[in-house]
């Protein structure tokens, strides 16, 4: 039987999460590229293989239960039990308090919040019956308080306290939760965001990086290196970590 352990990582069919999944496969896990369409994560799975890894696309809305459910046993029929689970899928639906409406709040909140609690809580008894498991989240710089968003940083800090009380309920039993507080990273989100405030993207990325200490605007290997860290053997004594990868330092 293979000890190979297996991960889930949400979202990666593209950006920040495809990054991750390509670099926990560079570290030799099994990856579950999970994203709202299966066949949008084919490219990257594809890519996975041609370098010698296991990788499967799987389809699923993170906030659904029920599709979790299914995703989760579709993941350890085919890779096995998942005991490494990266909370990357997000949306955002920005605009000011005044004009956000209840649908755009709910639909960021069921994303990010219950998105995560479905996906850890479906992969938790895998985590505990190997003595060994690794939660990592995406959180944000958002989190501290960002206008236009009162919706993705209410979600982004709750990401933070359920990271911290995942940590302190499985600790005892060998797994770790930790959270990774982004910066600007080039992507489609920020993308969108940078057409939003009709800012052109070339523009928008001179500025955020102009905005960190190391002036240097941010990619998704940069968040895939921390989450490698995270989820190594050697980080078992690192738990209930928020990590700002900002290009600087945040409060
Ligand atoms: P992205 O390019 O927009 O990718 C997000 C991915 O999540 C997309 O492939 C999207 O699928 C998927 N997704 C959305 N809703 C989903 C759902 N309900 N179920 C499953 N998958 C879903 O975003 P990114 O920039 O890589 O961001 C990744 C994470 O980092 C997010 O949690 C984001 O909030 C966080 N983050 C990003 C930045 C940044 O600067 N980029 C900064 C801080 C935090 P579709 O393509 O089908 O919509």
């Amino acid at each position: 039987m293979s000890t190979q352990k297996v991960a889930i990582v949400t979202g990666a069919a593209r950006g920040i999460g495809a990054a991750i999944a390509r670099r926990l496969a560079d570290d030799g896990l099994a990856v579950a590229v999970l994203d709202l369409e299966a066949q949008a994560c084919s490219p990257v799975v594809d890519e996975i293989i041609a370098a010698g890894g296991r990788a499967i696309a799987v389809g699923a809305d993170v906030s659904d239960e029920d599709a979790v459910a299914t995703a989760v046993d579709q993941v350890t029929a085919e890779l096995g039990a998942p005991t490494v689970v990266v909370n990357n899928a997000g949306v955002l639906r920005d605009n000011l308090l005044f004009k956000m409406s209840v649908s755009d709040w709910d639909t960021v909140m069921a994303v990010h919040l219950r998105g995560a609690f479905l996906m850890t809580r479906a992969c938790q008894r895998n985590m505990l019956d190997a003595g060994w498991g690794r939660v990592v989240n995406l959180s944000s710089t958002s989190a501290l308080g960002n206008r236009g968003q009162v919706n993705y940083s209410a979600a982004k800090a709750g990401l933070q306290g359920f990271t911290k009380t995942v940590a302190l309920e499985l600790g005892r039993f060998g797994v770790t939760a930790n959270a990774i507080a982004p910066g600007f990273i080039e992507t489609d989100m920020t993308r969108e965001t940078a057409e939003r405030i009709g800012v052109p993207f070339d523009d928008f990325i001179s500025a955020c990086a102009d905005d960190t200490a190391v002036k240097l605007a941010g990619q998704p290997d940069d968040i895939a290196n921390a989450v490698s860290f995270f989820v190594d053997e050697r980080a078992r004594y690192v738990s209930g970590q928020v990590l700002y990868v900002a290009g600087g330092p945040k409060a």
